[in-house]
């Protein structure tokens, strides 16, 4: 039989663009890939594939390369990275849009933007739109259209089968529906390689966005304002919430609502009353101009990360709001912070099995962040966002799978709670040799009777 060749763009350690190519977002988990290849369309993927059997290599799929823990990312094997096949076709009859696995959240918007259309998904330009749907995808429209997965129609992807071949597959709701189920919530690099998405899409023109910022001195009410608030106004209106360090002095809730200026702030009053808010800002915009707003390429250059995360199904007692105060007034460095986004709403409407993302009931996700200069500031970071999880924790319930931590030793439960043994299941029936795996993938279900 013939050797398999990678094909595609192909970096290796010789290469000046190497350091380039091998870099992600979290410089705080670095890894020296061996090769890494660069797609360029569906042959290419098979190849890697291909070849990775062949030679017994270890190799990772990657996109955006947000990976928290560098899981697209492996020490002496092959990155197969799609980033380069993001093509996106937009059919505005059906309202839906098939999209290459490597186009970023950035491309998606302004692509769909030129034809008055939207998908529901996440802030940052920069974040690969593959591994943010595999895991769920919230965002600034969750409330009003659900998940980023809840208007996925369908996935193209390329599978090991049982007989060890590289197989062409598609999954959507009637054909290889279980496969499909898991690309909803069950987290990237599972299964397979994707190589496309399609989505049905939203109408969208004008919206309105407000930002809210308030000094240390109102973070308890602040904070405790926005949790009733914001899960129960209208679920046309989207929010979120970050609580800077004391060092940082800023409280900052900042939304997006799909209807006019007039009637966001009406429903704004509540949470405007609440302390003494420094600024206040009310506009409706174009939706392009809100995915601007909610951008911030310059906070998201690559830097040492510590990330981690949970969610609340119910509003924090002040215990616990105290808790995060003191945990900001002790923070390694004035970067750290913790960031909340409103969920329910058409989040809600789905049920806890429907899809992989299990934590449909929850009102709030959460998210710790801390970021460092120096490799001798790691471990305090580190420690503290550990910490501040822990102590949180009888408040909360699981993390987000797109928020991945290394350091959470009952991942599966707190991942995916009680669909983890549906998803084993997916695993063994797509993926039976356990070809794809990193550190938390799901493991194949094996029946010993
Ligand atoms: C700055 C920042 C902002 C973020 N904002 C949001 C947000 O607003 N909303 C939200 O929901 N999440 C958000 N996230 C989390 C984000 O959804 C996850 O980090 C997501 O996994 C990133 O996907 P990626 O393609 O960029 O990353 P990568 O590191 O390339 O991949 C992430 C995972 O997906 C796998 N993968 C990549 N490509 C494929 C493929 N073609 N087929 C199968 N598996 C694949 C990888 O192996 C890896 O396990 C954010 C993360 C960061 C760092």
């Amino acid at each position: 039989m013939e050797e398999t060749k990678l094909t595609g763009r192909i970096v290796t350690p010789d290469d000046a663009e190497y350091e380039q190519a091998r870099t992600n977002n979290n410089l705080g988990v670095p890894k020296f890939p061996r090769i890494i290849v660069f797609c360029q369309n569906t042959n290419d993927v098979v190849n890697a594939l291909k070849w990775v059997k062949e030679n017994h290599v270890p190799f990772r799929i990657r996109s955006g390369r947000h990976s928290y823990e560098n899981f697209s990312l492996v020490n002496g094997g092959l990155v197969i990275d799609v980033s380069e096949m993001d093509g996106i076709k937009i059919d505005s009859k059906s309202m839906t849009a098939k999209i290459e696995a490597g186009a970023n959240l950035g491309k998606v918007y302004n692509e769909l933007w030129k034809k008055g259309t939207t998908i529901p998904a996440g802030t940052e330009s920069s974040v690969g739109l593959v591994g943010l749907v595999l895991g769920g995808g919230i965002g600034m429209l969750s409330r009003l259209f659900g998940l980023t997965c809840d208007n996925l129609l369908e996935v193209e992807m390329a599978i090991v089968n049982e007989q060890r071949e590289v197989e062409l597959i598609k999954a959507n709701k009637n054909h290889n529906s279980d496969l499909f189920w898991a690309c909803c919530g069950g987290g990237g690099g599972n299964f397979g390689i994707v190589t496309s998405l399609t989505f049905k899409v939203q109408p969208i023109s004008k919206v309105s966005i407000f930002s809210i910022t308030w000094e240390w001195e109102d973070f308890e009410a602040a904070f405790d304002a926005w949790q009733h608030w914001a899960t129960n106004t209208d679920k046309r209106l989207t929010s979120e919430i970050e609580l800077k360090s004391k060092e940082a002095n800023q409280i900052i809730a900042q939304g997006e609502f799909v209807g006019s200026s007039f009637k966001l702030k009406e429903l704004l009053q509540p949470l405007i009353d609440v302390g003494c808010p420094k600024k206040v800002v009310i506009k409706e915009v174009s939706y392009i101009e809100a995915v601007q707003f909610f951008d911030d390429p310059s906070g998201n250059q690559p830097a040492p990360r510590k990330r981690s995360g949970s969610f609340l199904n119910k509003p924090f007692p002040k215990e616990a709001i105290l808790t995060m105060k003191h945990f900001l007034e002790n923070a390694p460095n004035e970067k750290s912070s913790i960031w909340h986004q409103s969920l329910g709403g058409a989040v809600e409407e789905v049920g806890s099995n429907e899809t992989a993302f299990y934590y449909r009931d929850a009102i709030i996700a959460q998210e710790y962040l801390a970021t460092w200069s120096h490799p001798s500031e790691e471990r305090a970071n580190i420690r503290w966002i550990e910490e501040l999880r822990n102590a949180l924790s009888r408040y909360t319930t699981g993390d987000y799978v797109n928020w991945p931590d290394r350091f959470i030793r009952d991942w599966p439960t707190a991942y995916y709670g009680e669909n983890f043994k549906k998803l084993r299941e997916v695993k063994r029936a797509y993926d039976p040799c356990n070809l794809f795996h990193f550190p938390q993938s799901i493991p194949p279900f094996i029946n010993w009777f």
